[in-house]
């Protein structure tokens, strides 16, 4: 039974009603223009959350305050998560900064300055420290939540005004091993490449290393194939819907579903499921992707991974004699040191079964942030510029350049990736400074101490943020900026669809957009006003612009189809119909084949025994978002899961010492997190969970390490971690 999906209050949820047309009232602010008069009419919008992004109306209440209706709209189908539902409360958090703040020395606190002290000093700051170690001295830090605009602008500010290629955000955690799989397999990467609509025509859905039960419910309306296959080390949500509706839970060994994908590779073939036809004509490279299969055996697979033969076998034939199946990933596949390998390993087994691009079948996967896809597409990459240009590739280099209106030799080359990055920040070799918008490293990143440490040695460090985060905390100067339903832009979900977020009241006074931060700190390191605009619609104007003929073709997605609701899945080019379906006769390599890749098992998990004997994953809860700065603000939210838990098996808890509500102290190599014991008998016996939205002492990312990353995608392996858990004395 999956809970929560739709229904709140009384009768069971608020009805859903069709979406009204662009409401240019309800005290919103015009593009540009002056406001508007507050509390008007209802605004159509989508939720600041995941990257569902259910439709959402957000209309004043009689106190002012405005309250939530779902949507009826193709993902959400006119549901919304407990998230979504109380997604207003944030806009009167009564943590919100209203002030720009300054640190009045090292080690003291904050005190509230005006906006012209604030940005002066950060910009003086910024010159000097250039001007002494060079541009790469300052570093920029996004995040996959930003708007389009915004992750457009925030590269052309770290590229034009100051000159550093030292730019990531914290999608390098999330979606880069997905990216680097889809772009090798496919020559292009967009999450998923169908509507997600077309999931209920399947019969066979497979679904590895995610979890939308909890993380995105409304989903869950479009997983009604009749054989529902959920791959999963945890007995999730997810799990025990497919259980209930008489599918499948398969439960890896956490780091092992690439042993587990060759396997099924190897089954299919020997229960003569592959789709030869497909793979001689629309694929390449598959005796290379064999040959690493040839050794999976079921019995062989089942030592590696835990999962029965038997098991393997059924899945196997589950999927080859689908007439029409989707195999689909997450993050439970993605985020490990082996990320892009493991997701290419499903890759093939979809590709071998001839799925991509046959309609009524493929291969996706399923975004996380917000604007996760939006957000690696618009050049806020350490390795990208806007329409999912690369910046190592002449052409593309000319092309912005020329967009921009400088010279391609001036445009630097790509920078380190977010781990790298943060690692370095402070050190002799690193950046001495960082801009920071959208992003709570802090919490979310590897080795969350050490990046804390990092983040104190820097000289200067400015956070963006409209309350004080974990890493705003750090900060030496906090600029208070607007939140999801006070401002306009874009952001394209996980079916690649480019959607318009509306502004639906006035933000508080003292507070600014990002983009007229953005703008604020480039004039006053000397570049011209009209090249960063501080208007959404003239950014996505220039976004257009500058990415029409890329991959990531927005050309076409101008203000007024999107307010006509026009389906715009990209790429969109002007004057040409969207692309809700890729690859349905060729793929985006040159020679319009998808490409198998060679891939071979190797376990992520640093060797566990001895002093750490067991694994720890991490992962989300229904309640929370993200590192938590957002939701842990929301009364709701925040008594629902108002604490650090590790989910462990009973037989394990006892082992260690430890039962139902006990404190825990888990252990890594890297660091301790503090957490409450919740048992959960259906766990493997060797794994425990833990979320990853609190900070401090329960940060789970106290654990994870950052010395090892993803060979391709830089990713960390934020899913297996060798721990112990002790006991914590109740005092
Ligand atoms: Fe929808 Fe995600 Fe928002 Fe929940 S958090 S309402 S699933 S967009």
């Amino acid at each position: 039974m999956v809970r929560n999906v739709v229904a709140r209050g009384a009768g069971g949820g608020v009805p859903a009603r069709p979406a009204p047309r662009d409401t240019a009232a309800g005290g919103r602010r015009a593009a540009g223009g002056p406001p508007r008069e507050a509390g008007v009419a209802m605004t159509a919008t989508h939720c600041p959350y995941c990257a569902l992004q259910c439709a959402m109306h957000l209309e004043p209440g009689a106190d002012g305050k405005l309250t939530v209706r779902p949507a009826d709209f193709p993902t959400n189908r006119g549901g919304l998560c407990r998230k979504g539902w109380t997604s207003a409360e944030l806009l009167s958090t009564p943590d919100r900064i209203t002030a720009p703040l300054l640190r009045t020395g090292r080690g003291g606190g904050f005190r509230e300055v005006d906006w012209d002290t604030a940005l002066d000093h950060v910009a003086g700051r910024l010159l000097r420290l250039r001007e002494r170690h060079g541009n790469d001295t300052v570093a920029v830090f996004g995040g996959g939540g930003l708007t389009n605009e915004k992750a457009y602008l925030l590269g052309k500010f770290a590229r034009l005004a100051l000159g550093t290629s030292r730019i990531d955000y914290n999608g390098r955690f999330c979606m880069s091993s997905a990216a680097a799989a889809g772009t090798r397999a496919f020559g292009l990467d967009r999450g998923l490449p169908f509507p997600l609509s077309d999931l209920g025509g399947a019969d066979t859905v497979l679904l590895a290393g995610a979890n939308p039960a909890e993380t995105m419910p409304p989903m869950m309306g479009h997983l009604t194939a009749p054989r529902l296959v959920v791959v999963d080390p945890r007995r999730t949500a997810t799990a025990e819907h497919a259980l209930e509706h008489g599918g499948t839970h398969v439960a890896p060994r956490p780091g092992t579903d690439l042993a587990l994908a060759l396997g099924l590779l190897h089954t299919a073939r020997g229960q003569g499921m592959l789709d030869t036809d497909y793979i001689a004509d629309r694929t390449t490279g598959f005796d290379g992707a064999w040959e690493q299969a040839t050794v999976w055996w079921p019995e062989r697979t089942e030592r590696v991974t835990g999962v029965p033969a038997r098991q393997i076998r059924a899945v196997a034939h589950q999927l080859g004699t689908a007439s029409r199946a989707y195999v689909l990933t997450g993050r439970g596949t993605e985020q490990h040191v082996t990320g892009t390998d493991s997701t290419s390993a499903w890759i093939n087994l979809a590709l071998a079964l001839g799925l991509p691009g046959r309609p009524g079948s493929g291969y996706g996967c399923i975004t996380g942030q917000g604007n996760g896809q939006g957000g690696r597409e618009h050049g806020q990459k350490a390795d990208q510029l806007p329409g999912y240009r690369r910046i190592d590739d002449p052409d593309a280099r000319a092309r912005v350049a020329d967009a921009w209106g400088v010279d391609a030799q001036t445009l630097p080359g790509a920078g380190p990736s977010a781990t790298e990055l943060l690692n370095s920040l402070g050190t002799e070799h690193g950046s001495r400074a960082m801009v920071l918008f959208g992003a709570n490293p802090a919490v979310s990143a590897p080795d969350s101490a050490r990046v804390r440490e990092r983040l104190a040695a820097l000289d200067l460090l400015v956070v963006a943020d409209f309350v004080l985060s974990e890493t705003a905390a750090l900060a030496d100067v906090v600029l208070p900026v607007t939140q999801w339903a006070e401002e306009d832009g874009t952001m394209t979900s996980l079916e690649g669809r480019v959607l318009r977020r509306r502004a639906a009241t006035l933000p508080p006074a003292g507070v600014r957009s990002d983009l007229e931060v953005l703008r604020g700190i480039a004039e006053r390191l000397g570049q011209p006003a009209h090249r960063f605009p501080s208007d959404p619609d003239t950014v996505l104007a220039e976004l257009r612009d500058a990415t029409a003929g890329a991959p990531a073709d927005y050309s076409g997605a101008t203000p007024e189809r999107l307010s006509d609701g026009e389906e715009l899945h990209w790429p969109v080019p002007s004057g040409a119909p969207p692309t809700p379906r890729l690859f349905l006769d060729r793929f985006a390599h040159p020679d319009g084949r998808a490409r198998f890749s060679p891939v071979e098992y190797r376990d992520p998990v640093a060797e566990t025994g001895g002093d750490y004997p067991l694994i720890a994953t991490t992962g989300r809860l229904m309640g929370h978002y993200q590192s938590g700065a957002q939701t842990r603000r929301v009364a709701e939210l925040a008594e629902a899961e108002p604490e650090a838990r590790v989910e462990v098996h009973p037989d394990t808890a006892a082992r260690n010492g430890l039962g139902e509500g006990q404190w825990a102290r888990v252990t890594s190599p890297v660091g301790t997190a503090l957490a409450r014991v919740r048992l959960r008998p259906g766990a493997r016996r060797d794994t425990v969970f833990l979320p990853f939205h609190y900070g401090g002492e329960a940060a789970a990312n106290n654990l994870t390490g950052s010395a090892a990353l993803d060979p391709t995608s830089r990713m960390p392996g934020f899913k297996a971690t060798a721990v112990r858990l002790d006991p914590v004395p109740d005092d």
